[in-house]
């Protein structure tokens, strides 16, 4: 079985995210999740807080065998660094393929051994985003529904007396 790595920018993680994982490590002899650098983006937690969340919610799922880092370099580097042949993406709508698409092109053109591995998400996760989880927090809106306890904890402390 090949070894796995999920990046993203999990900022911060879901039960989308979550749900990925427990379903991707299933299929893969290891799967290494990846705190990502994005330049499209401007986070809320700083990368080892992020990685602090996802290995909390992987504690709090009772998910042990799955390693949690942060890398700002390219994937495909790390990639070859773990000895990994595949990447695991998850899919909700339509809009998510193209973004995905071209990603998974150029990093086959850089890497044209690993492929990338698409899972759909849950039914109950399509609309799930990050960003739409931080909104909601930032507002003061209840997210518990949508994200792992350590996390729901953390955005109330971030955001605490801020709406
Ligand atoms: P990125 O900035 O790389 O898109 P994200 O944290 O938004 O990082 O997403 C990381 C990965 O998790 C992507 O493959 C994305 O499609 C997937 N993902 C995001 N939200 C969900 C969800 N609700 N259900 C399943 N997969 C998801």
């Amino acid at each position: 079985m090949p070894i796995a790595i999920h990046p993203g920018s999990f900022d911060p993680p879901t039960l989308g995210h979550l749900d990925l994982v427990t379903r991707g490590r299933k299929l893969f002899e290891r799967l290494h999740v990846v705190v990502a650098f994005n330049s499209r983006k401007t986070p809320l937690f700083s990368a080892e807080e992020r990685v602090r969340l996802f290995q909390a919610s992987l504690e709090s799922a009772g998910i042990r065998d799955v390693e949690v880092q942060a890398w700002d370099g390219l994937t495909v580097e790390l990639a070859r660094r773990l000895g990994a042949t595949v990447f695991l993406r998850g899919l909700r709508q339509v809009g998510d393929f193209e973004a995905e698409q071209s990603i998974a092109l150029m990093n086959r053109r850089m890497a044209p051994l690993i492929e990338t591995v698409y899972l759909p998400c849950r039914e109950e996760h399509l609309g799930l985003t990050s960003t739409l989880v931080r909104d909601i927090a930032r507002l003061g809106g209840d997210v518990s529904p949508f994200v792992p306890p350590p996390v729901a904890q953390a955005l109330r402390e971030r955001f605490q007396g801020k709406s």
